[in-house]
């Protein structure tokens, strides 16, 4: 059986996962499926500037695209994989010492849920591990009723100037299950894309990208990720800003 692979911990205490295809091999999985790439986020993909400046990050999502692609279709599969990645991240949380306080995992630092069987695994996933909280941002918006009504899975719809009528209508379905990541390229833009639903909170800027806390906190060698620290969005306590531009 092939695996997936924890890429990027942002510290030792936050697993990540993607499986993203690179840009050497087509596009990233968001830009060519129905996943719900926007212009905005192809315009700013972060993801795709780091695997074009550090080529063992590409690898890394070279090899978790290419065992996941057989089996898009496939949610038994597809939760064989994801339950293998979780299981030996919590063994290695373990091994760590990390209290059962901070198991965190995020899906997708790079990429969007590539398709509903996915949803669905990461949805089983979730059940199978109470003791971890998971979190993510998504596009995906039509699988997002695969995903909302779990303690420990934090949904963020992310919501730009090119899907605001989309996420409108996603939002209307799912009300407080989905909480929202309002971007843009700046401060005062994320507020007008927030403004489009004047029910909800606008939420902070986004502390990491305001340099309030650090990309990885250091206490002696061990390093906790911003994400950790902050706990924000893992938690979902509230609806975040992301600007691209600073
Ligand atoms: S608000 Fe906090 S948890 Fe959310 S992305 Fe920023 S640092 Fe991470």
């Amino acid at each position: 059986m092939v695996t997936v692979k924890s890429a990027l911990a942002s510290g030792r205490k936050a697993r990540l996962l993607t499986v993203a295809r690179s840009e050497s091999k087509t596009l990233s999985v968001c830009q060519q499926s129905s996943a719900g790439a926007t212009d905005w986020c192809k315009d700013i993909c972060y993801a795709l500037a780091l695997q074009k400046g550090f080529p063992n990050v590409k690898n890394l999502v070279d090899q978790n695209w290419d065992a996941i692609e057989p089996y898009l279709n496939d949610s038994d599969t597809l939760t064989i994989l994801l339950h293998g990645l979780v299981s030996q991240v919590k063994v290695q949380l373990i091994k760590d010492e990390v209290p059962a306080d901070d198991w965190v995992f995020r899906h997708f630092w790079d990429g969007d849920i590539p398709s509903a069987s996915f949803a669905t695994a990461i949805r089983r996933v979730a059940v199978s591990f109470p003791d971890i909280q998971f979190w993510l941002y998504t596009r995906t918006f039509n699988v997002t009723h695969r995903l909302t009504g779990l303690s420990n899975l934090m949904v963020y719809l992310s919501v730009d100037k090119d899907n605001i009528t989309s996420a409108i209508k996603t939002e209307l379905a799912h009300g407080e299950k989905v909480m929202l990541a309002f971007c843009a390229d700046t401060w005062d833009q994320t507020e007008q894309i927030a403004a489009k639903f004047p029910h909800r909170r606008k939420g902070p800027k986004c502390p990491e990208l305001t340099g309030k806390i650090p990309l990885v906190v250091w206490d002696g060698k061990q390093g906790k990720g911003a994400c950790v620290e902050c706990g924000m969005c893992i938690y979902g306590r509230n609806n975040v800003r992301f600007a691209s531009s600073r």
